[in-house]
């Protein structure tokens, strides 16, 4: 394969970075390597065999393998290109967005340090500070002053689960790092085709690749990017000490899945920016959360940091609660069901889905909320669907 260069698009890069076609046979995507060791040509000798050193790519070959928790040619592959596409040095894949997120924390934190989340935000993000890392020893907080506060990371999502709200990533990045504190960006919502925070100045950014990135609903998965060597190492470290890492098999369903992803994210967004505009018009539509609104709140600051608004619009009905609840059972087109980022549609009820781990925290959602995850199927016929189920 012809070389990349420094001035290859995102798309070039989501299909040959970490993608050189195998140097032992010549397939022209990264073979699934599912195994689990790796034959050691002598005690203290070079690890990996016939592959150790055979391309002058950033890692993936080169180490040479020794067992798969520690790496694996098909995980490397995802990474290498995982990292190309944040712009980032090194990224590490993990079994769920859930893992990554947990890796990252452990790393980066000491028990007793303080940490500030956002007071909009995935409900298992909450979930696992307060109820896995506080007991940990981990002090968090929705609302303070960073310096005052003493925070050693401030965590953040944008746009949100499931408000859409926006954050200011290069303003959060000054304030973290005036203060001696780290900036932690939850990328799944945008994925690195539409935000890139690593180069806005946050210091590590975290995927649920099970959403966007995957893009089909056929596997969990999660990332770190970053671009400081030392925090790489340090969490490969975690990674390998706790054994978090995504299997070959998940590794190169998600591969598969980045190829396309700058093309379905762009009809995301379309789709997605004709739901909202519809729904904006709707006599039943209370609220809609769309940052490709003009009169969304957050809409300046997105139209600044990223290339488009993404494929989620949430909405309040206005007809309260029960209406929310029953319209959620009556879409064609969109599946009830959790999750996100596919190209199929999805709705739910995030007050008792998605969000139920947040119910009389500071993150408790709005009870007459419906949140709308827009595939890539006919423009017309979601909005015609979203419409029938709204009468
Ligand atoms: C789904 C999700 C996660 C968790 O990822 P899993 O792959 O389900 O573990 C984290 N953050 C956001 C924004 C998500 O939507």
């Amino acid at each position: 394969m012809a070389q990349l260069k420094p001035s290859d698009g995102f798309e070039t890069l989501a299909i040959h970075a970490g993608q050189e076609p195998d140097p032992i046979t010549g397939a022209v995507v990264p073979p699934i390597y599912q195994v689990s060791t790796y034959k050691q040509d002598g005690v203290g000798g070079v690890r990996g065999g016939l592959h150790a050193g055979v391309t002058s790519g950033p890692g993936r070959w080169q180490e040479g393998y020794e067992y798969s928790r520690t790496a694996n040619p098909t995980r490397g592959a995802l990474e290498e290109c995982l990292a190309a596409l944040e712009g980032g040095i090194r990224a590490l894949a993990f079994a769920s967005g859930m893992a990554a997120e947990d890796c990252l924390i452990r790393t980066v934190c000491r028990p007793g340090d303080h940490v500030l989340i956002p007071h909009d935000a995935y409900g298992g993000t909450y979930r696992l500070f307060d109820k896995v890392l506080a007991a940990w020893g981990l002090v968090y907080a929705v609302r303070a002053a960073v310096a005052e506060y003493g925070a050693s990371l401030i965590w953040v999502e944008t746009p949100t689960n499931p408000l859409l709200s926006i954050a200011d990533i290069s303003a959060l990045a000054q304030i973290a790092h005036s203060a001696g504190a780290m900036l932690a960006v939850d990328n799944t919502f945008a994925s690195p085709y539409l935000q890139q925070p690593l180069g806005l100045g946050a210091d590590a950014v975290v995927h649920s690749t099970t959403k966007y990135i995957g893009g089909h609903s056929d596997v969990v998965g999660g990332a770190i990017v970053v671009s400081d060597a030392d925090l790489a190492a340090r969490l490969a470290f975690m990674q390998n000490a706790t054994g978090s890492a995504a299997g070959a098999f998940d590794a190169w369903l998600t591969l598969r899945g980045v190829k396309t992803l700058s093309v379905r994210m762009d009809r995301h967004g379309a789709n997605a920016l004709a739901v909202a505009t519809m729904l904006t018009r709707h006599p039943k539509v209370a609220e809609v959360y769309y940052p490709g609104l003009t009169e969304h709140p957050g809409h300046e600051i997105a139209a600044k940091q990223m290339r488009g608004f993404g494929g989620m619009v949430s909405f309040r009905h206005a007809d309260g609660e029960a209406a929310a609840i029953e319209m959620c059972g009556r879409t064609r087109l969109f599946t009830l069901g959790e999750s996100l980022g596919g190209v199929e549609s999805l709705i739910e009820y995030p007050a008792s889905m998605t969000h139920a781990s947040v119910v009389g925290s500071p993150l408790a959602v709005p009870p007459d909320l419906v949140r709308l995850s827009v595939g890539i199927e006919n423009r017309d016929d979601l909005i015609e669907d979203v419409r029938a189920a709204l009468a």
